[in-house]
C-alpha cells in the first residue's frame, strides 16, 4: 500500500499540472490543482489508503481532452505494468468512451485496452480490438503480433497462417520456421483425425516452408514407417541427426527401430558407434551398449561400459552399468549395487533435461512451442546429463 501511496502521488500532481494546463490553454477558469476541491478528495482516499477511491476522484478531475489523452494513457499502461490490470482496463475504457479523440488516440487506447484484456486473460475481447484495429490500418503490426499470440493459444493454426503471412508481408522478416510448425500441427491434427492424405499435404507443406525443420522431418520420417517404408526412415532421420544433432535424442529411437524393422543390426552397431564418438552424452552409448549385449552377452556389454564411463561418464550409462552388475555379481557386491540404484535414479529423475535456448524454461519433456516465452523451437534436450561436479 506505501507503494501504491507513493506511485500515485506524483500522478495526482501530474492530473493537477494537466488539467491546469489545459485550463490555461483554452483560458477556460476552473480551479485545478491545490485548489480543486476533487484533488484533495482524491488525496483524502490515498491517504485513508482507500486507493481505488482515490484513482477514480484523479480520473475524473483529469478531464478528456485533447492534452490529457497521453496522461490517461500513461496512467492506465503503469497499472498494467503494475499488475493491476482492472484498474488499467477501467481507465482505458474511460478513455475510448469520450467522443473528443481523434482517429490516433482511440486506435492507440484500443491497443492498450487489448493489452490488458490479453494480460487478464480475456481473449475474446482482446481479438475484437485487435481485428478492428487491423482494418483501421493503425498500429496494425503490434495488432498482428497479439492476434498470432491468441490464435497459437486457441490452436487455429489455420488462422496462425493466414496472420504471420500478413505479418511477414508489412514487416519483410520471414516466419518460415514458425510456419513450417503451425504445417505441421494442421498435419497432425488431420492425421489423428484419419485424413492421412490431408496430413501428408500439410507436411509437404512444412518442408517446403522450411527444408530443415526437424519436426517435420521427424514427422515425414514417421509417417514412412507407419507405411513400412523403413528405408526411407533411417535416410530421412540420419540426415536430420546430421543437420542438427541438439534433436539426436528425439530421433534415435525411431533410427534404431528402422534399422531393426530392416534386419540391419551391424550397420546400425557402426553408425551408434561413429554417433558416440561424434556426439558424446546424446544417448547412442546408450543403445551400443544394449545392442553389444544382445549380441555378445553380458561380460562383452559391461566391459563396453566400463571403457565408456571412464571415456564419457554420464549418470544413464552409469545406470545401465549397475544394472548389469548387479545381476553378475553376488552376494555383498549385489546389495551394494542395489542400494546405489535408487540414489542414481533420484538424481536422474529430479533433473529438468529440456531447456530453451532463449529464456531458461526448464522441462521434462520436449515442447516445440516454449511455454513460457512462446519461442518455437528453441527447447532442446540439454545435450551431456553429467552428475554434479
Ligand atoms: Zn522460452
Amino acid at each position: 500500500m506505501q507503494e501504491l501511496l507513493l506511485l500515485l502521488l506524483p500522478v495526482a500532481a501530474a492530473s493537477g499540472w494537466w488539467a491546469a494546463r489545459s485550463s490555461a490553454r483554452k483560458e477556460k477558469k476552473k480551479y485545478v490543482g491545490e485548489t480543486d476541491p476533487v484533488y484533495f478528495r482524491g488525496l483524502n482516499h490515498l491517504l485513508n489508503e482507500e486507493p481505488d477511491k482515490a484513482i477514480d476522484a484523479f480520473v475524473e478531475m483529469l478531464e478528456v481532452d485533447s492534452d490529457t489523452v497521453e496522461t490517461h494513457l500513461a496512467l492506465g499502461n503503469l497499472f498494467r505494468r503494475r499488475g493491476e490490470v482492472e484498474r488499467a482496463i477501467r481507465i482505458h475504457q474511460n478513455l475510448i468512451a469520450r467522443p473528443a479523440l481523434t482517429r490516433d488516440q482511440r486506435a492507440q487506447a484500443l491497443l492498450e485496452l487489448g493489452q490488458d484484456y490479453m494480460r487478464a486473460g480475456l481473449f475474446d475481447r482482446a481479438e475484437n480490438l485487435f481485428r478492428e484495429l487491423r482494418e483501421t490500418k493503425l498500429h496494425v503490426k503490434p495488432a498482428l503480433k497479439n492476434l498470432l499470440v491468441i490464435y497459437e493459444k486457441e490452436r487455429d493454426w489455420q488462422a496462425c497462417l493466414e496472420i504471420a503471412e500478413q505479418i511477414e508481408s508489412i514487416t519483410g522478416d520471414k516466419m518460415l520456421l514458425q510456419k513450417s510448425h503451425y504445417h505441421c500441427e494442421l498435419a497432425l491434427a488431420a492425421k489423428l483425425a484419419g485424413r492421412v492424405s490431408e496430413a501428408q499435404t500439410h507436411l509437404k507443406r512444412a518442408l517446403n516452408t522450411y527444408r530443415g525443420c526437424v519436426r517435420a522431418n521427424h514427422l515425414q520420417a514417421q509417417f514412412a514407417a507407419a507405411q513400412g517404408d523403413y528405408r526411407s526412415t533411417v535416410k530421412i532421420l540420419r540426415q536430420t541427426a546430421d543437420q542438427n544433432a541438439d534433436y539426436l535424442p528425439e530421433v534415435l529411437p525411431d533410427i534404431v527401430n528402422g534399422y531393426r524393422q530392416l534386419g540391419e543390426l551391424n550397420d546400425l552397431r557402426t553408425y551408434l558407434a561413429e554417433l558416440a564418438k561424434a556426439h558424446p552424452g546424446a544417448g547412442a552409448e546408450l543403445v551400443l551398449a544394449d545392442l553389444v549385449k544382445e549380441q555378445e552377452g553380458e561380460d562383452a556389454a559391461a566391459t563396453f561400459l566400463v571403457e565408456h564411463l571412464t571415456t564419457a561418464p554420464s549418470l544413464p550409462l552409469l545406470m545401465r552399468g549397475i544394472e548389469l552388475n548387479s545381476r553378475m555379481a553376488d552376494g555383498q557386491s549385489v546389495r551394494f549395487l542395489e542400494t546405489l540404484r535408487p540414489h542414481i535414479k533420484r538424481l536422474l529423475d529430479d533433473k529438468p533435461v529440456y531447456q530453451c535456448a532463449q529464456c531458461g524454461f526448464a522441462a521434462k519433456t520436449l515442447h516445440w512451442q516454449c511455454p513460457s516465452c512462446r519461442s518455437w523451437s528453441t527447447i532442446k534436450r540439454r545435450a551431456v546429463i553429467e552428475p554434479e561436479a
